[in-house]
């Protein structure tokens, strides 16, 4: 039998069905909100602390004052999952600059509503470890205009590269900064491996500072890799040994094809399966989240 799902909005806990927010919120009306995605593994809460840094330190860029305390925050995200009796799962809080009159003048809107809800976890890519992948014709959206270290609402600049994807019959869409050097794909970070050394694009690039990113570096490093964050060009990626995209949702993928060109021998290589091995370890270990 299908377990009922629970769902917290501004301080209560509704069914599934009954989960519902106004048509008059910002969130809906203008993407304004921010978000963080979570992973709770064999009953712990991977990074959570990060994960709430992060989402305070959005929501205090785009000038939303939450009105709950981190702390508040962190029990919040453990209930849900305590309700929906999760161990194993994908949690998502949100944001919104609220309810409010139309115009996008924020201060129509009285206060947020957060929300947290808390499901089984799906695989992205559906237990693949290897996906394809293209180089989108779109960029990311610079850092100048809306930093990408900004997790908000506004999510279309991802969706539209992941839509090129789709229709180009691959998993995933590597997307380009201003300038041409690689940044992201829809939704996760990316690496390459050469030789002894691990890469991936620098923050500054106009990427996420993805959390799953800062493990994988610190995990590198521990492996004996060097671990160089510095710009890339399409041609390192093609010509790499490996690349692997990372992400709460996605774990770690390797990408073994890209726009055609068979990245290294085609299949998982050792490099990012040795991280891998690694990055499960952690998942597990209570001291890198928070018990629910
Ligand atoms: N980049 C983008 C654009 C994302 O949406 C995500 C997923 N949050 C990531 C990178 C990976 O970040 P994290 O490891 O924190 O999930």
């Amino acid at each position: 039998m299908q377990r009922e799902q629970y769902v917290y909005i501004n301080g209560s806990y509704f069914k599934k069905e009954d989960a519902k927010i106004s048509v008059f919120d910002h969130g809906l009306l203008y993407g304004d909100g921010v978000f963080e995605a979570i992973r709770a593994y064999t009953g712990i809460v991977f990074k959570l602390k990060e994960h709430i840094d992060r989402l305070y330190d959005s929501a205090k860029s785009v000038k939303i004052e939450i009105g709950i305390t981190k702390e508040e925050m962190k029990k919040i995200v453990l209930e849900t999952l305590r309700r929906n009796a999760l161990t194993e799962s994908y949690v998502r809080i949100v944001v919104t600059r609220g309810e409010g009159t139309m115009g996008v003048d924020p201060r129509n809107c009285e206060k947020p509503s957060v929300i947290v809800i808390a499901e089984p976890r799906k695989p992205l890519f559906g237990e693949k470890e290897s996906v394809e992948a293209i180089v989108s014709s779109l960029r990311r959206v610079p850092r100048s205009s809306l930093d990408p270290r900004i997790k908000t609402l506004n999510y279309l600049n991802n969706i539209l590269a992941k839509i090129e994807a789709i229709e180009a019959g691959v998993e995933e869409a590597i997307m380009l900064t201003q300038e041409g050097y690689v940044a992201e794909t829809s939704t996760e970070n990316i690496f390459i491996a050469k030789g002894d050394e691990v890469i991936t694009p620098p923050q500054t690039a106009g990427i996420l500072k993805g959390i799953t990113r800062d493990v994988l570096i610190g995990i590198s490093k521990e492996l004996g890799y060097e671990v160089k964050e510095r710009e890339l060009t399409i041609h390192e990626l093609y010509t790499a040994d490996e690349v692997f995209v990372t992400g709460t949702a996605a774990g770690i993928v390797s990408v073994t094809r890209i726009s055609g060109r068979v990245i290294g021998d085609g299949r998982i290589g050792e490099v990012s399966e040795r991280i891998r091995g690694k990055f499960k370890e952690r998942t597990r270990d209570p001291r890198e989240g928070v018990r629910i």
